[in-house]
């Protein structure tokens, strides 16, 4: 099928699960003109570029972007004026630096807090019983607001056992829920209907939408 094939098709399930579910085109790899075709859908809320480098070989001011991937504390200078949302914020110095480079340009910058719900050592994000700290510690600043939370997940076969982790993860979600902390990205190609079924409003596809890519 094809690209927008593939959005109508997946939006059609989301929206059947949530009507106000947000769509994120994971779209590393990908080229502009791949990038264009799901945005022209118009079922797609922003493009979420996970390496800094390539949001800048690819950032124009047509399409709406957000940051999913790691972030280097050096580099948030280089995208502050360039995104919509920030997914993987997972520590305070981290956030310091979004308040201070947001502060220079005026602008309010909306994150997520990144949680790391199997608690594995290679990938970033705060434990689930870290988070309600991490939130109080970056309240203090002006130009950061809080606006949920995005949950990565361990590769698990076994659908129960991922239901469960989705199911703290939102139970966490559901206690801080409030107008402005309203987000939650969680739910990737392999499981985004579990996701939502748990209570992500917020999916982030890749090779669902634009198939398997060639380098990871
Ligand atoms: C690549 C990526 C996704 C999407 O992964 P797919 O399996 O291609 O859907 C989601 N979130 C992050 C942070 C990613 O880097």
């Amino acid at each position: 099928m094809s690209i927008e094939d593939n959005i109508f098709s997946i939006y059609d399930k989301l929206v059947a699960i949530n009507p106000k579910i947000e769509l994120v085109a994971a779209t590393k790899t990908r080229s502009i003109a791949e990038i264009k075709l799901a945005i022209d859908t118009g079922k797609v809320a922003s493009c979420g570029e996970n390496k800094v480098q390539e949001l800048l070989s690819k950032y124009n001011d047509n399409f709406t972007w957000d940051f999913i991937g790691q972030l280097q504390t050096n580099k948030v200078k280089y995208i502050i004026d360039k995104v919509r949302l920030i997914h993987s914020v997972d520590r305070f110095s981290l956030a310091k630096e979004i308040d201070k480079q947001a502060n220079k340009i005026n602008k309010v910058q909306d994150i997520l807090i990144q949680v790391n719900s199997g608690k594995e050592e290679s990938k970033g994000g705060v434990y689930l019983e870290d988070v309600d700290q991490l939130v109080d510690e970056i309240n203090i600043f002006d130009n950061i607001k809080v606006r949920g939370i995005m949950a990565v997940m361990p590769k698990l076969d076994d659908e129960k056992e991922l239901g469960q982790i989705f199911d703290q993860v939102y139970a966490k979600f559901d206690k801080l829920k409030t107008n402005q902390f309203c987000y939650l990205s969680m739910g990737m190609s392999n499981d985004y209907l579990l996701a939502v079924k748990a209570g992500a409003n917020m999916v982030r596809l890749g090779r669902a939408i634009f198939g398997e890519r060639d380098v990871f």
